[in-house]
């Protein structure tokens, strides 16, 4: 069931998003070469912490997971997708690293996830990040009221295709409240004009995941969170919180 959050509720999910995008900003300012995942996810625990809001993440467990989430960030480095546990890893140069997190304040969740280089970027990781961007841009587009969500998942789907990159099938989307994952989901490939169709007041996190070598399989680590390309190649990561309103989408989780 699809709960349409009120206008002030969407508010209070706005704050909670900007202690997000403050974290998610503060990570990225620290990650460094020599810098570990831990390291990571202490500063991301620190703007929380500050800010007074918790972690959806931290202890979540899925059906699929053998233990609790240890971390308030997911850290999945070069060939991880999605879901990667911080360890001691230090970065190295030209890692390339997507962090994903999230925020509860005031009982409302939000969630948001970045992919960046550090040290001297490979050019080919450019050109995926760089797609990643665009492919979440295209999916917020089209969150508008009277489109559907086969819309969103097009949009996505058309602009990874388009470069050539992989998509994992199974994971993308979802609608967000007072939980982290609530219905709808949003794939991150689908047919245009299929789907429920977007209504104002409805708030989805919209996540594109690519993967460079163009295949779309992927396992799980033995640790038994994190997913991997199965060809190897590296993958990148991009979300959102975004409300659909009257007005058009109102991006959440905007690091300004
Ligand atoms: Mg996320
Ligand atoms: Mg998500």
């Amino acid at each position: 069931m699809v709960e349409l959050k009120t206008n002030t509720s969407i508010d209070a999910m706005h704050a909670a998003g900007q202690v997000l995008a403050r974290a998610l900003t503060a990570v990225r300012q620290a990650a460094d070469v020599g810098v570990s995942l831990l390291e990571l996810d202490e500063v991301a625990r620190g703007v929380l912490r500050e800010a007074g809001a918790d972690s959806p993440f931290l202890g979540y467990r899925p059906s699929f997971a053998p233990t609790p989430f240890p971390a308030v960030i997911c850290a999945s480095v070069n060939d991880a997708i999605v879901h990667g546990i911080p360890t001691a890893y230090r970065l190295r140069d030209g890692d390339l690293v997507s962090i994903d997190c999230g925020a509860r304040l005031d009982g409302w969740a939000s969630d948001s996830a970045i992919s960046f280089t550090v040290g001297r970027p490979r050019p080919a990781d450019v050109r995926l990040i760089e797609t990643a961007e665009r492919a979440l841009a295209a999916g917020i587009e089209a969150a508008v009221v009277g489109n559907r969500i086969g819309d969103i998942a097009h949009a996505i789907g058309t602009v990874c295709r388009g470069a050539g990159y992989g998509i994992p099938d199974g994971f993308g989307g979802h609608g967000i409240g007072r939980q982290m994952h609530e219905d709808p989901s949003v794939p991150n490939e689908g047919r245009p004009h299929r789907g429920m169709r977007l209504r104002h007041g409805m708030v989805l996190a919209i996540e594109p995941m690519l993967i460079a070598g163009g295949t779309d399989g992927y396992h799980a680590a033995p640790d038994g969170w994190t997913l991997k390309t199965n060809d190897g190649s590296r993958a990148a990561h991009a979300e959102h919180t975004v409300a659909i309103t009257e007005d058009g989408p109102r991006v959440l989780t905007d690091r300004g």
